[in-house]
């Protein structure tokens, strides 16, 4: 009905920017009767990234990771409102979002304001180019599924148009070289889903490419997949190896053409060395950069001076310098990395202090209006009678009012290494466990699997498994 779709204005409007990691698994716990809820997101899906890396090669369709975000608000108790529209601006002394639509179709109205009571800001971050020239203009990055979308179309331009008649071979080992930058997760993930991706299907289809196709993967230090431990750094190094995708390691981009990259390279008696490398692909994997709307709003207050990576917070996820703004995920600073384990918890943490906070401000009118009750009671077995109803809601609210600061419970890393391996550094009770290989994998695929959104997510990312391993992954040109 009508009204039910109209904000209540007996509640307080709860403003969540954001459809990712940190966002979404706030509303999946939050109780949205309690506020009126509005989310702001530009994308209108949570995207599952860890099977990301899986999309650049057709191994896993792109859909199968997405879940629509009116699909997860339509079981919410109450009502959620959603806007697909980005922020561009959070006005905090105003208290308001200001909000623009960017996508190809426009209505009269395509820039709005959102007051808020509460913000949760969980905008995720932006892909790290560190200023270096060229990057933005030549390189495809890996966050979104247009980004693997982009990725997956321009390793078979460049197969393709290695193929082309006549082409030089210096051009036909260019085309072929395929170039990531980045040994962070991203980057190593990325490579060895490209290095399978020739091994199983490319080679096969094409064999003309065998000679040429490699792929190279270059890091600024010593060595790649720095967050793991010693043991899990070696062995992937030596399935790279086996696999033949080639780690420039102490080698530090300085600058991006469209058909090189420009990188200073450390030699081992520690002379330094500009070399050009030519590439056909250049995945641009080297982290995250904070976004310009969480810039502005850290500008706007003092608190967040010293603060450079990020909105600093409490322990209790407020943005320092406010009291009715929030943080989630990656454009928050914590003490923990950037991760969707971090941002999943933070925003299930959220979600309990939210629902909490509703129920104390519930408890505390009904306190108020037994005190008014047991002034007014005429006979003392009426007055006992408030007096017990009195002990039990306030015995209820320290219960309610105990919820502690957020505290971060580490599952382990894990991130695949092609040819079937992947590593983990798992935490188990209190020991830590690090193991590599192909039982790995089968734990990585199956930790995956039961981590995506839905049943729905999770039957569409093993039929394409299953349609990969019986037909190949489809190389055609979309
Ligand atoms: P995101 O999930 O990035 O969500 C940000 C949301 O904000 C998006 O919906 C976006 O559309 C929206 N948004 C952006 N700008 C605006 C704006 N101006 N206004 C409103 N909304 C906006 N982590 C792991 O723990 N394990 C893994 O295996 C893993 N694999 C990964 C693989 C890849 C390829 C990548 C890129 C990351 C991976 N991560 C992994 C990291 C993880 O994805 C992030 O840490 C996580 O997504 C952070 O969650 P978030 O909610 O902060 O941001
Ligand atoms: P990252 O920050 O982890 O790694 C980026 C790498 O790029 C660094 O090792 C850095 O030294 C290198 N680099 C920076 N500038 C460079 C330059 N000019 N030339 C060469 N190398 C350069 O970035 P990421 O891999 O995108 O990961 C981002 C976050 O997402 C991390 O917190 C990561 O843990 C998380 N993530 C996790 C997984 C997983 O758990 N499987 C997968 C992907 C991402």
């Amino acid at each position: 009905p009508e009204e039910q779709l109209e904000s209540d204005p007996t509640k307080k409007t709860l403003v969540i920017l954001g459809t990712g990691w940190g966002a979404v698994s706030l509303l999946k716990k939050l109780d949205t009767e309690n506020y009126n809820v509005v989310v702001i997101s530009p994308r209108n899906y949570f995207l599952f990234t860890p099977l990301l890396p899986s999309c650049t090669t057709g191994l896993i369709e792109h859909r199968s990771i997405m879940e629509p975000i009116r699909n997860i608000l339509r079981h919410k108790k109450a009502t959620v409102k959603f806007y697909e529209a980005e922020a561009t601006k959070i006005d905090y002394e105003k208290r308001v979002v200001h909000i623009s639509d960017d996508s190809e179709i426009k209505g009269d109205m395509a820039h709005n304001e959102v007051p808020f009571d509460m913000l949760v800001v969980g905008v995720g971050a932006e892909n790290a180019t560190f200023g270096i020239p060229g990057v933005r203009e030549h390189s495809c990055f890996l966050k979104e599924v247009g980004d693997a979308q982009k990725i997956r179309t321009r390793i078979m331009d460049c197969v393709e148009t290695a193929m082309f008649k006549d082409q030089t071979p210096d051009e036909v080992k260019r085309l072929l070289h395929m170039v990531v930058v980045g040994g962070g997760p991203t980057g190593v993930e990325f490579a060895g889903e490209l290095q399978d991706f020739f091994n199983d299907d490319l080679k096969k289809w094409i064999p003309e490419i065998k000679d040429n196709f490699h792929v190279t993967l270059v890091e600024a230090l010593p060595n790649v997949l720095p967050m793991f431990s010693k043991q899990l750094i070696d062995y992937t190094e030596s399935t790279f190896k086996e696999e033949e995708i080639t780690i420039r390691a102490k080698t530090m981009v300085k600058n991006v053409t469209d058909k090189y990259i420009e990188a200073e390279v450390t030699n081992p008696d520690g002379s330094k060395a500009l070399e050009k490398i030519p590439y056909g692909l250049l995945v641009w994997a080297t982290g995250n950069a904070v976004r310009g709307v969480v810039r502005d709003l850290m500008n706007q207050l003092p608190a967040q001076k010293t603060s450079r990576r990020g909105l600093a917070v409490n322990e209790y996820l407020v943005v320092n310098g406010t009291e009715n703004v929030w943080a989630v995920g990656d454009c928050a600073v914590t003490n923990y990395a950037p991760t969707a384990q971090v941002a999943g918890q933070e925003g299930a943490f959220l979600a309990r202090l939210f629902n909490t906070m509703a129920k104390t401000d519930t408890i505390e009118k009904e306190l108020h209006k037994l005190s008014s009750a047991q002034a007014a009671a005429k006979t003392d077995d009426e007055r006992n009678a408030v007096f017990d109803e009195i002990r039990e809601l306030q015995k209820q609210l320290r219960r309610t009012k105990q919820i502690g600061p957020f505290q971060y419970s580490h599952q382990g890393s894990l991130a695949y290494i092609g040819k079937e391996r992947a590593v983990a550094d798992i935490s188990w009770l209190s020991g830590n466990i690090a193991s590599g290989g192909t039982m790995t994998y089968l734990f990585w695929r199956s930790a995956y699997l039961s981590m995506c959104f839905s049943s729905r997510n999770r039957v569409l990312v093993a039929v394409d498994w299953i349609k990969a391993r019986l037909f190949g992954r489809d190389v055609s040109r979309e």
